[in-house]
């Protein structure tokens, strides 16, 4: 853990260089814009340890699969994102000297990253081995209005000297992915084009056949004044530049403004991307630096309006819950039903990118309430129009009739993890796609969505499950054998709770969605059946399978079990584990890890949380009371789910107490590995712990209900959502929540089991102990 970062309410602050931090600021600093990101490498030279990325959405590559035994099934490749040409590369060059932070001294190292404009600045002074200090300020941004476009503004001043100082603004192709399996290189060179002072570069992937256009026009200022400069062009294999050199004063600041733009062939035809990239430069560079960032600053603030969470009485919360809404849009606009988000979006090269359950499981709920409702929506469509590949997926394995596995790591589709347990086994993703279809419209009340794509998901997905089980003679019920469950310190297990429990909900549902596409829209529904083949017989078969599913218990603790045998296991709890021994996956083997009783993340407990109106207080809090103790957390995505149940069990301390696992979880490096990029699925998670733990949000018929308490320190919270067309301004204190609402539509809401109508543009105060 540590604890650098600087406290303030919107901004993130690093003073002090350290080059031991480099790399984790690297990932919190971060910019992106849903279309591309880009991590805060340094614009000059570095040559001390940095992890460079430049991404671009929906680019990958389709790296050849590296295990040590091959098994059936096995996919052909991990599919990618891929680190793209660096545009914000900017050499400084001071009479022979390269500027570079690993050679020279450095004092007044500043960075700030403004999440309420959306911008990154860094400032600096540095001393080069002759004696020579310059003062450099670097303002950067990737626009959220015209988003293939990033800028930067550059400013050197020298402070001791005066002498020559030669820039060399380049866009460099010749990049790698730390991460790449045989050591490749993924791009190809296309074309490159330069001319006065705009650079072009084109290039292509291999094998997968994208191409990315990076192109840049540059401009520089003396004090201020515009310059007129014949740059020489530097032209190298995948590498394009201008170089040009000023005679500089003490005191006389130089600016560079560079603006660059990244267009993808996903978004223009091969024929055209050249073009297209130099007309959305040209467009760019005459919008200008200052109208770019005005702009940029500008649809922030609307971001906010929607999406806020205000916390009184904890900066260091406020800073973090800001954080994690900002990198969480920084990743997933919702523009595009083709991308996803990866559990490090455009942080890092970890995990490749591409898309796990994490995206139904914790990020739905995060955009449902935070963004337009299509935001959410595409979400879901992105898995509807990958189905004809999680069928193929679930054939590759066995399964016919139509039955559907969504992979458990893709970008296109295809499966892209390869370790059996996993690849196999944690088939639990599947239910957790069917679920989010369920939360979409229980959330909107957008029944459309079943129509429109939803049934064809949920029916591949309930013929998944049929096939799935088998008839246990020996119990006369079905089970599922040979699965891994979230808790992936378990694997080859029968009889998962949690999958158990999903699978039978997912047939159920499934059966459910069927009625009410019949009942309103018969002639769309006689065209699916036809479509799906769908016959009665099968709703037959998922009933039978529902009303005989197994679930492992233990009547005597009035548990459920996460998988069977669980209790053969040592229980001794995590409290009684030494400190020493933590986190178990670094510090033991696979092989202990498997025996113990540890659980990685939330199992039984994820279904508690996710159906949670089927079962009474008592039975969750045993099960809590049960499973907690026993829970290493040491996956990202778990302590929030606790969170919630906590809070739900009026457990607020704790409910707390787990939100803090995760709130800082990158701002204080809590894991020690946020170099590798930040844990962008797991901060939707951290929202989800404030208002659905502490202001206690559900959708029950329709209706959404708040059961508040105000945790910790804190004087008030108070958060933005949208509702069913409305726009409601949450704000929660010690004695009381108020409720405004922004629209003129009215709203049945329920506050702590009192009902209450709230009028178009009223405003509902109500003191807890009114409402007791
Ligand atoms: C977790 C999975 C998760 C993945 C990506 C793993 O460590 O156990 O549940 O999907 O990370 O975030």
């Amino acid at each position: 853990m540590k604890n650098y970062i600087k406290p303030h309410e919107w901004n993130i602050i690093e003073e002090g260089f350290d080059p031991h931090l480099n790399k984790i600021s690297e990932s919190i600093f971060s910019l992106g814009n849903g279309r591309m990101g880009q991590r805060a490498n340094f614009e000059e030279t570095y040559t001390g340890e940095t992890l460079p990325g430049n991404y671009v959405a929906g680019i990958y590559y389709p790296d050849k699969t590296r295990v040590g035994w091959w098994k059936n099934g096995y996919p052909e490749y991990f599919a990618k994102v891929l680190n793209a040409a660096n545009w914000v590369g900017i050499e400084v060059k001071i009479d022979d000297e390269i500027l570079d932070l690993a050679t020279c001294s450095v004092t007044d190292f500043k960075r700030v990253l403004n999440m309420h404009a959306g911008y990154l600045e860094r400032s600096f002074t540095a001393t080069l081995k002759s004696g020579k200090t310059l003062k450099v300020t670097s303002t950067r941004f990737c626009s959220i209005v015209d988003d293939e476009v990033g800028a930067i503004r550059y400013s050197i001043t020298p402070l001791n000297f005066d002498g020559k100082l030669t820039l060399l603004p380049f866009i460099d192709g010749d990049v790698k992915n730390q991460d790449s399996n045989y050591d490749e290189k993924f791009w190809e060179a296309v074309n490159d084009k330069i001319s006065g002072t705009e650079a072009f570069l084109t290039l292509r992937t291999k094998k997968t056949g994208f191409e990315v256009c990076t192109g840049s026009s540059i401009e520089v200022y003396r004090n201020g004044t515009s310059q007129d400069i014949a740059p020489e062009h530097i032209i190298k294999e995948k590498y394009v530049g201008h170089q040009f050199t000023l005679n500089v004063s003490a005191g006389e600041e130089i600016t560079l403004v560079k603006i660059a733009a990244n267009l993808s062939s996903e978004n223009h035809t091969k024929a055209d991307i050249l073009q297209q990239t130099q007309s959305v430069v040209k467009a760019a560079a005459q919008k200008g630096f200052d109208v770019l960032l005005q702009q940029q600053a500008e649809a922030w603030a609307v971001k906010w309006e929607e999406s806020d969470i205000v916390i009184e009485g904890d900066v260091a919360a406020q800073q973090a819950i800001r954080f994690n809404i900002f990198q969480l849009f920084q990743t997933y606009t919702g523009k595009d039903s083709r991308l996803n988000i990866g559990p490090k979006g455009f942080t890092g090269e970890k995990y490749g990118g591409s898309t796990y359950w994490d995206t139904e499981a914790y990020c739905v709920p995060f955009y449902l309430a935070t963004a337009p409702q299509q935001v959410s929506k595409n979400l879901l469509i992105y898995r509807y129009k990958q189905l004809d590949k999680a069928i193929e997926n679930a054939a590759k394995l066995g399964f016919d009739k139509g039955a559907a596995l969504y992979p458990m790591v893709t970008i296109n589709g295809e499966e892209c993890h390869n370790e059996w347990e996993i690849t196999f086994e944690e088939i639990h993703r599947n239910g957790a796609i069917a679920y989010a279809i369920f939360n979409y419209i229980r959330y909107t009340g957008d029944d459309s969505y079943l129509y429109d794509y939803g049934l064809e998901v949920l029916v591949g997905i309930a013929r998944f499950w049929q096939q799935r089980v088998n008839w246990s003679d020996a119990k006369q019920q079905y089970v599922i054998l040979g699965v891994t469950g979230p808790n992936e310190y378990e694997n080859n297990v029968n009889n998962n709770w949690y999958t158990n429990l999903l699978a039978a909900w997912c047939m159920k549902y499934a059966t459910e969605a069927a009625g009410i596409v019949e009942a309103a829209q018969p002639e769309k529904y006689q065209a699916l059946i036809n479509k799906l083949s769908l016959g009665e017989n099968e709703f037959n078969d998922w009933t039978q399978i529902i009303d005989k599913m197994y679930y492992p218990v233990d009547t005597e603790k009035g548990i459920f079990l996460q998988q069977d045998g669980y209790l053969d296991k040592e229980q001794i709890l995590v409290k009684d584990l030494p400190v020493s021994q933590r986190p178990i996956n670094q510090k033991w083997s696979w092989d202990r890890i498997l025996r113990s009783c540890y659980i990685k993340q939330a199992d039984v407990l994820q279904g508690l949380y996710f159906f949670e109106d089927d079962y009474d207080t008592e039975t969750i809090k045993r099960n809590f009371d049960f499973y907690e103790p026993r829970t290493v957390h040491e996956s990202s995505l778990s302590p929030c789910v606790h969170s919630i149940l906590a809070a739900r069990l009026n457990d607020e301390a704790r409910a707390y107490e787990f939100y803090l696992r995760t709130a800082r979880l990158d701002l204080d490096d809590y894991n020690n590995d946020t170099e590798d990029g930040l844990h962008i699925t797991s901060m939707a998670g951290t929202w989800m712990s404030v208002v659905e733990g502490f202001a206690g949000m559900r959708v029950r018929d329709g209706k959404l209900q708040f059961n508040p308490f105000l945790p910790g320190k804190w004087q008030s919270f108070s958060f933005t959502i949208g509702f069913r067309g409305t726009v409601l301004n949450v704000k929660i204190t010690e004695s009381e929540i108020s409720i405004k609402n922004n629209t003129a539509i009215n709203l049945e809401i329920t506050v702590k089991n009192q009902q209450f109508t709230l009028a178009g543009h009223s405003l509902l105060e109500a003191t807890y102990k009114e409402l007791a």
